[in-house]
């Protein structure tokens, strides 16, 4: 299972990283969590991404394809597939990435969304921030990461869904919830994929499956 998962900050892409890996015996690639380490370590890198990270903003594309190489290249010589968190977060980085997975014959089967309004985004990260003290949920760093997200991560979700692997999933429910629903949808895809070409397939939103149970669907605009 080969998954990339794109969400604004506060939705649970860590955690939600975590389980899949889990479920399916993948490596879990967070870049936030390896340039944090990079950082805290005050390597040479981190030295360089420190600011970048500190101010909410994107560090240089280069920096984290060089992490995405090499965590393909890892995956493929161990034979699994993996699940890239917070990665891509532009379509620069969407396209380069595709250009290296196809390079290694390990193009992403799912590109995974998790939707879920500002103000429950704002409420956790302020949550966490209290817990972690990570230095970037501060709320006006929150307010740059959100619009960073708004306004260079979110337009490329229509790119994965014209390549037909786009899964969106509505992430305002308790994480447990979001987690079975995840590994449900990609247990489907799991054994689809192998025999439906890319082309041929189709997005998939279960994102309005909230109105189904009585409560609205989240808009994944700023609220
Ligand atoms: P995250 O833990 O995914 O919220 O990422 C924390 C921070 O790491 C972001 O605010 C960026 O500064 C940086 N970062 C993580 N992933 C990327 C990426 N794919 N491209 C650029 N910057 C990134």
């Amino acid at each position: 299972m080969r998954v990339l998962m794109i969400a604004p900050p506060g939705a649970g892409k860590g955690t939600q990283g975590a389980l899949i890996a889990a479920y399916f015996s993948i490596p879990h690639v967070a870049t936030g969590d390896l340039l944090r380490d990079h950082v805290a370590r005050q390597s040479e890198l981190g030295r360089a991404v420190q600011t970048h990270l500190q101010r909410g903003e994107l560090v240089p594309d280069q920096v984290v394809l060089d992490i995405v190489r090499l965590a393909l290249a890892t995956a493929k010589a161990a034979g699994t597939g993996y699940v890239l968190d917070g990665v891509p977060r532009n379509i620069e980085q969407a396209r380069a990435i595709y250009r290296i997975a196809l390079e290694l014959d390990m193009t992403a089967d799912v590109a995974l969304h998790l939707q879920a309004d500002d103000g429950e985004l704002v409420r956790r990260l302020l949550a966490r921030a209290a817990l972690e003290g990570r230095s970037d949920d501060t709320e006006d760093v929150i307010r740059t990461r959100l619009r960073v997200y708004r306004e260079v991560t979110h337009p490329i979700l229509s790119w994965y869904g014209q390549r037909g692997i786009l899964v969106s999933v509505d992430a305002m429910r308790p994480a447990e919830a979001v987690g079975r629903e995840i590994l449900a949808a990609l247990e489907v895809l799991h054994s689809l994929t192998e025999h439906v070409p890319e082309q041929a397939r189709r997005t998939i939103d279960l994102t309005g499956l909230g109105d189904a149970f009585g409560h609205p669907s989240p808009s994944d605009t700023p609220g």
